[in-house]
């Protein structure tokens, strides 16, 4: 395997964001967007007693791409404009296509309230290409159960697939573009090859630990690594326990026009999602 060299190398601006510290490493100064990826949220791990909420995210819109969150601990009520309810558990994951716009709020589910705990997790920003960017907002809630598990390493590296195609097994979320999305765990020691498709971009994100890329230099938590297209994949050997996201993707190749809670391919479009917003065509959010 040709491994791939690194383009960037981004380590996480800390910012705070209600009751929670989050670890921002997309986007940077240096790095925009690694195309198909917007953003990237590491909150927590934030322990609170009962009755507290880390996130208690209150009612506010999308438009235009697909917030996805990856739960690790704790416990995330979900609810929106459109009637929808939901609650994610640890090791669950929220792909959500928010598509032509949808309000909602992300707050600490009861039973976390009720017990306290540790809620730590990421918030992945994925754009649609233009001709997905008014589809009808929809959710995947994905239990931890129905993500595979892929053991390397004598147990030592275990990737679970959420999206996309890897080594013959295929992740449950469905996609408008090529993704592919694992999150990776590692005891000291454990080593994985990880293969991708050479057209696909690429970032590697480390939560905690260390992890040795291509037999080469080791990096620390709070890291994010941007790949060059330039091999078939790269490899990881943990120096001690560590747990990392992998994302990669085919780029969408067009402009990109943020702003807030907006991502369009154009200034116009961005204007119309703010009068759309204050019209209500992106619905009604009830508490
Ligand atoms: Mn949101």
């Amino acid at each position: 395997m040709k491994n791939r060299t690194v383009a960037n190398i981004t380590q996480s601006e800390h910012l705070s964001m209600g009751n929670t510290e989050v670890k921002q490493p997309l986007p940077t100064m240096r790095v925009e967007q690694v195309d198909p990826f917007l953003l990237l949220h590491h909150f927590g791990p934030t322990t609170v007693e009962p009755g507290g909420d880390p996130l208690d995210v209150g009612p506010h819109p999308h438009r235009g791409f697909e917030p996805v969150t990856f739960l690790y601990s704790g416990g995330i009520r979900h609810k929106d404009s459109r009637g929808n309810e939901g609650i994610l558990r640890g090791g669950d994951v929220q792909w959500m296509t928010a598509g032509r716009g949808i309000i909602h709020s992300e707050r600490a589910s009861r039973e976390f309230l009720e017990k306290g705990g540790t809620m730590e997790g990421i918030q992945l920003w994925v754009n649609l290409p233009q001709k997905d960017k008014m589809a009808q907002p929809n959710y995947q809630d994905i239990k931890s159960a129905g993500i595979p598990e892929l053991t390397e390493s004598e147990g030592k590296a275990r990737l679970r697939l959420v999206a996309g195609q890897y080594k013959g097994h295929k992740g449950p979320a469905r996609t408008f573009t090529s993704i592919l999305a694992l999150q990776a765990e590692f005891g000291s020691g454990g080593y994985v090859e990880i293969e991708l498709p050479e057209h696909f971009n690429a970032l590697l994100y480390i939560l905690n630990g260390e992890l040795q890329l291509n037999e080469n230099f080791s990096y620390q938590g709070e890291t994010m690594i941007h790949f060059k297209n330039d091999g078939e994949g790269f490899s990881l050997r943990a120096r001690a326990d560590s747990r990392a996201l992998i994302l990669a993707g085919a780029p969408i190749g067009e402009p990109v026009a943020q702003w807030g809670p907006y991502v369009m391919n154009s200034q116009t479009e961005i204007m119309e999602a703010m009068r759309d917003y204050q019209m209500g065509k992106m619905g009604v959010y009830i508490d």
